[in-house]
Parts: structure tokens; C-alpha cells; sequence
């Protein structure tokens, strides 16, 4: 690829994103010092002292193209993402799913990084950030002396420790037939979407509710004790009515079919700057996911809701990256410093493996003078970038996985989910290719110059 400089870079762990960040960095002429702990200093889930360790599924989710996950691996393969070589090269028999021997995975990935001449593996805990050029990658079980660190350096109010998530429908999946546009008491116009729910309704739903499976808890996942994010299961065992007078209140409420105040009301809040997601308000929770979807499709307006996450309460260290990064994977402070992964939100193994990748490419495209790689929003890890590090910097966040949801609208609109899926797949992989034929081009143009 390009050739070497002797650009010092310094990546902080040797996760998934940790990984990639520095085998791109490297793979563009950059000396990198990819720091991990392990061995020395285990997380409480890893295992191993490999790089790249999975530490749950085995799973990198959908191959084919028409699922969200299938689009962002291809967009990962035509940047020239490692990582996917390696599972690619560890694949394993699972349907429509791309899963991995975790070990060969784990394995394939570490000797390509020990085997580059321009990466040195320090296994080392780092509990400063450094005061050069820096990829942090540290993810979701972060090592408390540098999630303290960082917290003094964001401020405390961007650094989260807990996850406490309600799920994620997209607007165009909930019936308007049913629910309706307003807020509490007229305050903020049409905010926010209700689904209104009689007596009945009501009990069944609570009944279901107190009946669904929990997911068991990992020892170190400490429950939260915050009575703000108790889960929405919790407060039904409270008492029959504890939802009704909670966050199903309906107060302020009246619904137009009727003219009348609800029962009960469930609240959904926009969740992304386009309108496109919304949340389920107060619905933090701990079920099952299984159980999730069929208990949350009782709630009237929400019989088809498609749900591009599901609510979870687990350890989760995690910063509010609207305030604190740029689409490049930049922190807004300081220039030569880049976070990636868990860390910044970008949930699950392949989001951690993409925003890993695209610091690696602008860590280098920096220290080399080249213009910063910020991807157009149709292509999944554009629009995933822009969703971490765009939008008002005081909205809530809540960490996210690629799905549709988060891209433009088709124009003209294409009816039918599955062809849906498959046109913003094709129209991601069409821009990726402009965009990847434009550099090339502009490339080609500064040898001529140089
Ligand atoms: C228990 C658990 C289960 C999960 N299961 C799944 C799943 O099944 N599927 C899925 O898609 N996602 C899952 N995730 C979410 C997420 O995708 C993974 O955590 C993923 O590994 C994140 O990648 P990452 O590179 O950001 O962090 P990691 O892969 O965790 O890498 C971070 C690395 O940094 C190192 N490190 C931490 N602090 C320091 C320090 N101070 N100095 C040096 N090194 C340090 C760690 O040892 C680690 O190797 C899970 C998360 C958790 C916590």
C-alpha cells in the first residue's frame, strides 16, 4: 500500500476494533504500537490471550446482502477489512450466518499482527491517554483506571457505565392506524408516537409481561440500582397498577379516535435526527429477546413493530459519542485522537470491526496529510458513523447496530420489505463504489503531482 513513514501511532487495545485499527494504520505506512493487557490483566468475560477474542457468539451475524449485517461485512470486505479475512478463512457451517471457529478466528487474526513489520504488540495496561497520535479501542469492559481516566478527560457526564436499553422499532412499522401523534399535555407539539391501550388490553399485556423469561445475568453484571432505569418487568412485579402510574401513565394524553384519556399509553420517542427509529420510553428491560418481541406486539399499534434492537441491561462502558466525536471517528477536542468500537457505541463484533477500521484508515490519512475518509451516509458504516457523531450532542444515546433504519429513504419508495432491504443494499454498494473509484482517482492524480 502506501509507502512507510515513520509515523508513530498507538493503539489501546487489542479487541476487535483495536485490531483492525492498527492492522489499516500499519497496512498505510504507520509504525503502530497495539497496546493490550491481556494476559497480564484479564476483563471479566475474556478468556484468552488472543486478539480479536469473541467473547460470546461465535456468530458474525447474516451473510446475505438484504440483511443489515450482510450489507456492512461486504462494505467491509471492498475496504479491505482483515478481520473479515480471517473469518472468511475460519468460517464455519451455519446457514445463512457467517460463524467462526472463535479460536482459529482469534488465532488467524493474532498472527497477522505479531507476523507485520510495522506493528509491535505491547501487552501492557495503559491507564493514561496518550499525548500522541492514539486509536482507543478499549471496549465495553474498559479497565476502570482508564474508563476514570477518560471520564476526566470527556467530562463524567460522557462516560457510561451501565447499559440500561429500551428497544428500537422503526417508525414505519408501527400502525398510525392505531397509535397517534402528541404530546403530554400539548407541551412539544407531535413529538412524541402513543399507543393507547384500554383495560384490557392493558392486563393482558402486564400479564404477559410478568409471565416472559428473564435473561440470567452475568456475575459481573451488578444489577442497576438506579430506581430511573429499574426494568419495566420489575416495576409490573411492583403491583398491578405500578405501570399504569408509571411509564404507561397516560396523563396529558387524549386519544383523537375516542376524545377520550387512554388507559394506559405507551410513549415512543424519536431515537435518530432523521425520525426514522423511535424508542419505547421506560422500557428498559431484561427479557429475553424472543420473549421481547412477542410481549412488546401486544402493545396495540405495535403488532408488526420491527425491532432493529431489543432492550438489555448489562456492564457496558460506553461514551456519548454525539457530543464528543466526528463521522472520521475524531474526538471533537483533540485531532490526533480517534476512538472505535464498543467504546463509542458501535454494538456487536462487526459494528466494533467497522468504526476499528475506518479510525485505522484516518488515523494514517492524518499523519500522512490526506483528506479524511467520511463515507456517504447510504453506505451502512457511513450512515452508522453519522448516527455515533452526528445529530443534536445532547440527545440521549444508546449504543447501535447496523440496521436500515439508519439510512435515507429510497426514492422513489420501494413497497415490500425484503425488496426494500435489497434496493438500500444495492444503492450502498453502488455509492461505495463511487466513492472508493473517486479516491482512486484523486490518489492517482497527487502522484502525477507529487
Ligand atoms: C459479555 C459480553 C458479551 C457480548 N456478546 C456479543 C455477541 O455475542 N455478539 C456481538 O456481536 N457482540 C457482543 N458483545 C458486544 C461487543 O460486540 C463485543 O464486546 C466486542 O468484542 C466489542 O469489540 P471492541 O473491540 O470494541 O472491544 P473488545 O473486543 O472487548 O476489545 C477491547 C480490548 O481492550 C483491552 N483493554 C481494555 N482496557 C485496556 C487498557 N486499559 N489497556 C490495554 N488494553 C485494554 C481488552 O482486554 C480487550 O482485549 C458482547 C459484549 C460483552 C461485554
Amino acid at each position: 500500500m502506501d509507502k512507510p513513514s515513520e509515523e508513530q501511532l498507538d493503539v489501546i487495545g487489542g479487541g476487535l476494533a483495536g485490531s483492525e485499527a492498527a492492522w489499516q494504520a500499519a497496512e498505510r505506512g504507520l509504525q503502530v504500537r497495539l497496546y493490550e493487557m491481556r494476559p497480564r490483566q484479564m476483563t471479566p468475560a475474556h478468556q484468552s490471550e488472543y486478539l480479536a477474542e469473541l467473547v460470546c457468539s461465535n456468530s458474525l451475524g447474516a451473510r446475505q446482502l438484504d440483511r443489515a449485517l450482510g450489507l456492512l461485512k461486504q462494505e467491509l470486505r471492498r475496504l479491505g477489512s482483515m478481520l473479515l479475512e480471517c473469518a472468511q478463512e475460519t468460517a464455519l457451517p451455519a446457514g445463512g450466518a457467517l460463524a467462526v471457529g472463535r479460536t482459529a478466528f482469534a488465532r488467524a487474526v493474532t498472527a497477522r499482527i505479531q507476523a507485520h513489520p510495522r506493528i509491535t504488540v505491547v501487552r501492557e495496561e495503559i491507564d493514561r491517554l496518550p499525548g500522541g497520535p492514539a486509536i482507543v479501542a478499549t471496549g465495553p469492559l474498559t479497565s476502570p483506571a482508564l474508563a476514570q481516566e477518560i471520564a476526566s478527560w470527556a467530562g463524567q457526564e460522557h462516560l457510561y457505565f451501565y447499559d440500561a436499553m429500551a428497544p428500537i422499532v422503526t417508525a414505519e412499522s408501527v400502525d398510525m392506524e392505531v397509535a397517534f401523534r402528541a404530546s403530554r399535555y400539548g407541551r412539544g407539539g407531535d413529538d412524541y408516537i402513543n399507543c393507547p391501550l384500554d383495560e384490557q388490553a392493558y392486563d393482558r399485556f402486564v400479564q404477559a409481561l410478568l409471565s416472559a423469561e428473564t435473561a440470567p445475568r452475568r456475575e459481573f453484571e451488578d444489577p442497576c440500582f438506579f430506581e430511573a432505569c429499574l426494568p419495566v418487568e420489575e416495576i409490573a412485579r411492583r403491583g398491578p397498577q405500578s405501570l399504569a402510574y408509571g411509564p404507561l401513565r397516560p396523563v396529558g394524553l387524549t386519544d383523537p379516535r375516542t376524545g377520550r384519556r387512554p388507559y394506559a399509553v405507551v410513549q415512543l420517542r424519536q431515537d435518530d435526527l432523521a425520525g426514522r427509529l423511535y424508542n419505547l420510553v421506560g422500557f428498559q428491560t431484561n427479557l429475553r429477546w424472543p420473549d421481547q418481541r412477542r410481549v412488546f406486539r401486544l402493545i396495540p399499534g405495535l403488532e408488526q413493530a420491527e425491532f432493529v434492537r431489543l432492550g438489555q441491561m448489562h456492564r457496558n462502558t460506553f461514551l456519548h459519542s454525539p457530543a464528543l466525536l466526528q463521522p472520521s471517528m475524531q474526538s471533537r477536542a483533540r485531532q490526533d485522537l480517534f476512538f472505535a468500537g464498543q467504546l463509542i457505541g458501535s454494538e456487536g463484533y462487526v459494528g466494533s470491526i467497522a468504526t476499528g477500521l475506518l479510525a485505522g484508515i484516518n488515523a494514517a490519512g492524518l499523519l500522512q496529510g490526506r483528506p479524511l475518509c467520511v463515507l456517504p451516509q447510504t453506505t451502512m458504516l457511513g450512515a452508522l458513523a453519522a448516527y455515533l457523531s452526528g445529530g443534536d450532542p445532547r440527545r440521549e444515546f444508546q449504543p447501535m447496530k447496523a440496521n436500515f433504519g439508519l439510512l435515507p429513504p429510497l426514492e422513489p419508495p420501494v413497497r415490500g420489505k425484503r425488496e426494500r432491504y435489497a434496493a438500500y443494499a444495492r444503492r450502498a454498494l453502488e455509492a461505495l463504489e463511487t466513492f472508493l473509484q473517486r479516491e482512486r482517482s484523486q490518489e492517482a492524480e497527487d502522484g502525477r503531482r507529487d
